[in-house]
Order: structure tokens, then C-alpha cells, then sequence
């Protein structure tokens, strides 16, 4: 298996630490709103790689982090009137749905920054100790120029350097020794929330968080970090060198970034302000279709989004759960008998298109080529297969096709539908069952709904409901 090491910006041949077993980190969200498009490509992508590592028989550890305390955060809170805990476990519960709704796994662990400060405190103390870091006023910065290895991973020389601009601003940044120096701990201002530490009430920078969750959860050398490509620099270049000046060893052996996700070729991004949500996108269509349409591009290349494309990927998947329909139909259809010949043959090319799938996964995860396969393998059904199939060659088929969807986190079932009138007639038999004080049967009807996409809301103005 082959992998895209920005380390090295070459294919490398994938070898783990500890053979059959695979440590991944993925940088997650900021969460001080709902997630955007952008940064389900991340998830989707890494997903989809955790699911491949383990149809190839790896055991995954994946672990992925929130971001729960940040100015964006803090900032979101003071515009509110609330507490910035408040805003992020709001917006990890919102997050958390849209990946449901995108078919991305729970990681192993998903940690939280402000659940780790103590961890942060001990990193920072030793980096300080090892002459890596230093207090000043009780701001700690990291001595950029003190690595040797700063700029190996974005491949920028330290003398062309500007400090990035997406660590934390302080004030007093006139008290750093060295304009490349970085944040690791910074003073609390007035109203944020803070931090008992040895320098003084504050909290962590950010590119700390990630460095002591990995190594919380992962160890101190991992097989895979990732993130999007804009995390290169500065954030993975600081944790490498916060890591490795901490630990004395390697951080992550393999490097992997997507690239972006772009509107009329540009990012998409928050401050740029040319963002959907992925709720956004869940009330037009089945946010299975955006996961089909993310996978169409190879993960390190830009994909634009549009209607058009989105349309043509509903098209597509439309094609693979319509085969998968007919099989089962054909199946249930079909008498038990020996396969033939012919479908004999036909499974030998099937299993051509499986070993062309994997080929195309074990190139550094191309994606666009494996929904190719899967299209092959759809076409293939659709002219043999029929009534007077066997059930095995039925069942075998089927299979192939599913299970190579599933890798991609491509759900073949279709989802129950439910009518608009069906949902209104559940709301009001639910609102009959509280005013009974009959809770557990409303809680039923909440539940039934949910499991088939339908999230209901509780408004001054009445129930209202979503399709998620
Ligand atoms: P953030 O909350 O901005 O730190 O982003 C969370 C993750 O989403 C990071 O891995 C980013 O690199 C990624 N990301 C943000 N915007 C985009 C985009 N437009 N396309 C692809 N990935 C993105
Ligand atoms: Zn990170």
C-alpha cells in the first residue's frame, strides 16, 4: 500500500510501527458553529482511510480531536451571553450528528483540549527545561530556531520565515525573543476562561493541544497524522517540533493532507464568508450524496463544489442503490442451484474489478478510481444477472458490490423513506401522548423519527422538524 508522505513528497510503501496495527491523528474541527463542507472533506477522507486499513485486516486506533477552547470560541460565547463551554458542547453535539448523517465512525477517541490541560502544563515544563521554550510574563513561547528540523515537513527555510499567522495573538508579543517564536501558553484576558499554570492563569496555544493528545492517546511516534493541507504550516510544522523536542523521537512516521475543498476555485472557509453548512447541505440532499461526491476526487486534489457536480454524484449513487434494489428483488426471486458456467466466469471478472479496487486504494487511496470499479461491478450486474440467476451468483455479486461501497462508507440500503404526512401525524400523536403525560411514548415517537432521519425541534412557535 502505497501512501503520499508530505514529509518526504513522495509515495512511500506503507510499513507500521507494529505490524497489522495503525495509530492515525486527524485535526478536527474549531467547533464555535456548525461544520462546513470544507471540513467534512477531512473526515470524509480519513474515514474512508480508516475503513480501507481495516479491509485490508489492521487494527485502527484513529483518533481525532475538538478544538474546545479558542478565541473564535470565546468570542462566539461573548456575542451570545453564554459560556464558551457552552458553544462548544453545542456545537461537538451538532458536529457529531453531521457525521452521522455523513456515515463517518466515532473516532476511538475524540478527545477535547480542555479535558487535557494538565497534560499541556507537563509538555510545556519539560520543553522549558530542555531549553526549548521560555516564560515571558507569563506568556510561553517556543524557541523556533532552538529545532533543527523547523521548516522540514512545509520545506520553508527558516530564514524566509514569517511566524504564522494562525497562532494565538497575544498582547506583549514584543516579549518574544525571536519573531518565529510561538505560543504554548498564553494569559487569560478579562471574562475568558483560564487556567491554574506555573507561568500564569491562561490557557494552552492551540498546535500544543494536538501534540499532548497524540501522544496522550497514540504514543509518542505514530504511524499517521493528518489534516488539511492548510494545517502544513504552521500548525504540523509546531507540533513536530513541540513533539519531537519534547519526546527525543519521531512524531509521525507518514504525513497525509487533503487538499481543498474550493467554490469557484477558492477555499471555502468561514472568514471568507463563501461557506455551506453541512446542515445546510442535508436539506437538500442525502449527505450520503456529498460523501459520494467528496470521493470522487483523489483526497490531495482540489474538488469544486457546484449543483451540478453534487447532481451528477446523486445520479450515481442513484445507479449503485438501484442495482443493489434488483438484486435483492432478483434474489429473493431466485431458485437455489449450481452456479453456471457463464456466472462462474463473470465472478472471475468480478474479482478482476475487486483486485482493480484495491489496486486503486493501495495507490495512495484514489478514491475517483474506485468509484469507477464500482460503477464496472454495477454495469457487470445489470447485464447478467436476472431471474434466471442462481442464488449464489446473485448473493456473490451483491456482495462484491456492497462490500466495496461500505469501504467507502457508501450506504447500499436504502434508507425507509418517510412522507412528509407520515411525520406530521407522529408530531401530533406525540403532542396527544405529553398532554396524557404519557413521556415514554412520546420519547418513542422522537426516537422512531430520528432513526429515520427526522430530527424534531421544541419551539415557542410549535414543533418543528428537520430531515438530517
Ligand atoms: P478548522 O476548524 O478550520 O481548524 O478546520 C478543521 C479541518 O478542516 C482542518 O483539517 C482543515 O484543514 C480542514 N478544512 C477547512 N477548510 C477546508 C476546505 N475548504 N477544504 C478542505 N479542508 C478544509
Ligand atoms: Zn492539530
Amino acid at each position: 500500500m502505497k501512501i503520499y508522505n508530505t514529509l518526504t513528497r513522495k509515495k512511500e510503501e506503507f510499513v507500521p510501527i507494529q505490524e497489522g496495527k495503525v495509530s492515525i491523528y486527524v485535526c478536527g474541527p474549531t467547533v464555535y458553529n456548525y461544520i462546513h463542507i470544507g471540513n467534512a472533506r477531512p473526515m470524509i477522507v480519513f474515514d474512508t482511510v480508516r475503513r480501507y486499513f481495516e479491509y485490508k485486516g489492521y487494527e485502527v486506533n484513529y483518533v481525532s480531536n475538538f478544538t474546545d477552547v479558542d478565541d473564535k470560541i470565546i468570542k462566539e460565547a461573548n456575542e451570545e451571553g453564554c459560556s464558551a463551554k457552552e458553544i462548544a458542547d453545542r456545537y461537538i453535539a451538532e458536529c457529531k450528528k453531521d457525521m452521522e448523517g455523513l456515515n463517518v465512525r466515532p473516532a476511538t477517541k475524540h478527545p477535547q483540549a480542555t479535558n487535557e490541560i494538565q497534560g499541556m502544563i507537563d509538555m510545556i515544563s519539560n520543553l522549558i527545561d530542555k531549553g526549548y521554550a521560555y516564560n515571558s510574563n507569563g506568556t510561553v513561547y517556543y524557541k523556533t530556531r532552538k529545532f533543527v528540523g523547523y521548516g522540514k515537513l512545509s520545506k520553508k527555510n527558516i530564514d524566509d520565515l514569517e511566524a504564522g499567522h494562525r497562532e494565538i495573538k497575544v498582547d506583549g508579543e514584543n516579549d518574544k525573543a525571536d519573531p518565529l517564536d510561538f505560543v504554548l501558553w498564553k494569559p487569560k484576558k478579562e471574562g475568558e476562561p483560564y487556567w491554574e499554570s506555573p507561568w500564569s492563569q491562561g490557557r494552552p496555544g492551540w498546535h500544543i493541544e494536538c501534540s499532548v493528545m497524540a501522544k496522550r492517546y497514540l504514543g509518542e511516534t505514530i504511524d499517521i497524522h493528518a489534516g488539511g493541507e492548510d494545517l502544513i504550516f504552521p500548525h504540523h510544522e509546531n507540533e513536530i517540533a513541540q513533539s519531537e523536542a519534547a519526546n527525543g523521537a519521531d512524531f509521525a512516521h507518514y504525513w497525509m493532507h487533503n487538499g481543498f475543498l474550493n467554490i469557484d476555485n477558492k477555499k471555502m472557509s468561514k472568514s471568507l464568508g463563501n461557506f455551506f453548512t453541512v446542515r445546510d447541505i442535508s436539506e437538500k440532499f442525502d449527505l450520503q450524496v456529498l460523501r459520494f461526491f467528496m470521493l470522487s476526487a483523489q483526497y490531495r486534489s482540489p474538488i469544486n463544489f457546484s449543483a451540478e457536480l453534487m447532481q451528477a454524484a446523486k445520479n450515481g449513487l442513484e445507479r449503485i442503490l438501484t442495482a443493489v434494489d434488483n438484486l435483492k428483488d432478483l434474489s429473493d426471486k431466485a431458485r437455489d442451484k449450481e452456479l453456471s458456467q457463464e456466472e462462474k466466469d463473470n465472478l472471475v471478472v468480478a474479482k478482476q474489478f475487486q483486485d482493480k479496487y484495491d489496486a486503486a486504494m493501495d495507490d495512495d487511496f484514489n478514491t475517483a478510481d474506485a468509484e469507477a470499479v464500482i460503477f464496472e461491478l454495477v454495469k457487470l450486474a445489470n447485464t447478467t444477472a436476472n431471474v434466471d440467476s442462481s442464488k449464489k451468483y446473485i448473493s456473490e455479486i451483491k456482495g462484491i458490490i456492497q462490500k466495496l461501497s461500505d469501504v467507502l462508507g457508501i450506504i447500499t440500503e436504502r434508507k425507509e423513506e418517510i412522507l412528509d404526512e407520515d411525520i406530521e401525524n407522529l408530531i401530533n400523536e406525540r403532542q396527544k401522548a405529553r398532554k396524557n403525560k404519557d413521556f415514554s411514548r412520546a420519547d418513542e415517537i422522537r426516537d422512531e423519527l430520528l432513526a429515520k432521519g427526522i430530527m424534531l425541534k421544541d419551539t415557542r412557535e410549535g414543533v418543528k422538524w428537520q430531515r438530517i
